[in-house]
């Protein structure tokens, strides 16, 4: 009997399938994500997999497709349901108003960690998959929609993206959106039969998501669709214009599309996304975000604003491989011992402790006394050097070095095993 991994998901592991499965590759995207995270000034959270159902149910609304369709929902042993997190904006605004952060100083959020969709499987679509997202809590000034945007994009350029595009829309507020949604609903209504059977069920609920599908008829449907640029205050419009101005000036290249509302029920005012350039459906965006004043009162908070974006780790490492950038390199072994025989192979445990006592990386090959398929191992796994200590180099106090970059070789004093961390020692070896 073998056991597969659940559908829609995937294994990162070392000499993966896929290239964009490499755990060397994922650690230097989430290093890249914490070290832009903190330039611009955000502190990590930690949260748990699973919240209380509600606390989802009452952010993203119970009619978005992540609530009533997409959610992993169950009811724990003790009669409470709960719910593996669609997404981590929700649970973050829940642990700020729990902690009652609002009455400290750390506005600024950033998290990575998995997500859980029953989505449809497929490539840039799992059942579990990762975000780096970002929240700023309590700020209303449109310049935090430009820092989230502008940390968004900073995090692509660092990781090596190249074929990225930026749209960015206003939603206004919810009074604008109710006037929105009543000229939707007059313009949808004699083409209702033609709406995918999402939008129709949406036509109701939630017109604005007609105009964001992905299905053929509605994208056609929607082109002369009234544009919520038309409904949008003085102060929303004056807003915008700050954004779109300022994203000029700081030369962030980006779209407005006028169609764009995103997923969520809680967005108001700025909205955004980044897809691949050529990805034309928009079926894959790479992230998006915006911002949801009122949102934090909704979960029982203090009536402050709210802004941020969430990206997945998945599109960003697949992205990667197929724009054929220069990805990380193997990370280095720096020494691998060979022991030629049992007696051997106890001199060489302790050598090998000793060398990782010492801040070096080290692995003793266990698997046979050859040294033949001792080199090839240590080759595969890009040591540096290899130890080799038979017989003859035990009863001197010696072992036979291979320098694996420069292919030279050479018998040195055991004892030099001990001193690594001395620079010079390591000079000699190298
Ligand atoms: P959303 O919360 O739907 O706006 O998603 C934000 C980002 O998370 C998307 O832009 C994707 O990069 C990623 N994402 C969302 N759903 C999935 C999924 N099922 N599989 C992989 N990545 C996803």
């Amino acid at each position: 009997m073998t056991y597969h991994r659940v559908k829609g998901c995937y294994d990162i592991l070392p000499e993966a399938d896929e290239p964009w499965k490499d755990p060397a590759l994922w650690q230097f995207v989430f290093e890249k994500a914490r070290k832009v995270a903190a330039l611009y000034g955000f502190k990590e959270a930690i949260l748990p997999a699973f919240e209380y159902t509600e606390v989802f149910t009452r952010s993203s609304g119970e009619e978005s497709d992540i609530v009533s369709k997409e959610m992993y929902t169950f009811m724990d042993k003790g009669g409470r349901s709960v719910s593996l997190r669609p997404e981590l904006t929700a649970p973050l605004l829940r642990a700020y108003i729990e902690a009652g952060m609002q009455q400290k100083s750390s506005d600024r959020f950033f998290y990575i960690g998995p997500c859980w969709r029953y989505d449809r499987a497929q490539k840039g679509r799992y059942r579990q998959f990762y975000q780096f997202g970002t929240e700023i809590i309590g700020v209303s000034e449109a310049y935090v929609d430009i820092e989230c945007i502008s940390l968004l994009m900073d995090f692509y350029k660092a990781v090596g993206l190249k074929g990225t595009l930026l749209t960015v829309n206003s939603i206004g507020d919810k009074e604008t959106r109710k006037r929105f949604e009543t000229a939707l609903r007059e313009y949808f209504r004699p083409y209702l039969s033609e709406l995918s059977e999402d939008s129709q069920r949406r036509f109701e609920t939630n017109p604005l998501r007609i105009i964001d599908s992905k299905a053929p008829s509605d994208k056609e449907l929607s082109k002369n669709a009234p544009k919520i640029s038309s409904f949008l205050s003085d102060a929303a419009k004056i807003r915008f214009e700050l954004i779109c101005e300022t994203l000029v000036k700081e030369n962030i290249p980006f779209a407005v599309d006028l169609n764009l509302v995103r997923g969520l029920d809680y967005y108001c005012d700025t909205v955004f996304e980044v897809v691949r350039k050529e990805d034309e459906g928009r079926q894959n965006s790479l992230g998006g975000g915006g911002r949801y004043d009122g949102l934090i009162k909704e979960l029982g908070g203090p009536d402050y604003s709210g802004v941020g974006f969430g990206t997945g780790i998945e599109r960003v490492c697949q992205m990667l491989c197929e724009e054929n950038q220069a990805l990380p390199a193997q990370e280095q072994l720096d020494y691998y011992l060979i022991a030629l025989d049992e007696s051997c192979q106890r001199a060489c445990f302790s050598h090998l402790q000793e060398i990782r006592k010492q801040g070096f990386s080290a692995l003793l090959h266990y698997k046979n006394f050859n040294v033949k398929k001792g080199l090839k191992a240590a080759e595969s796994l890009h040591a540096r050097f290899a130890i080799i200590i038979g017989e003859e180099e035990l009863k001197n106090n010696q072992m036979t070095i291979k320098d694996l970059l420069k292919r030279d070789e050479r018998v040195l004093p055991i004892s030099f095993l001990m001193e690594l961390s001395n620079e010079n020692r390591h000079k000699i070896l190298t």
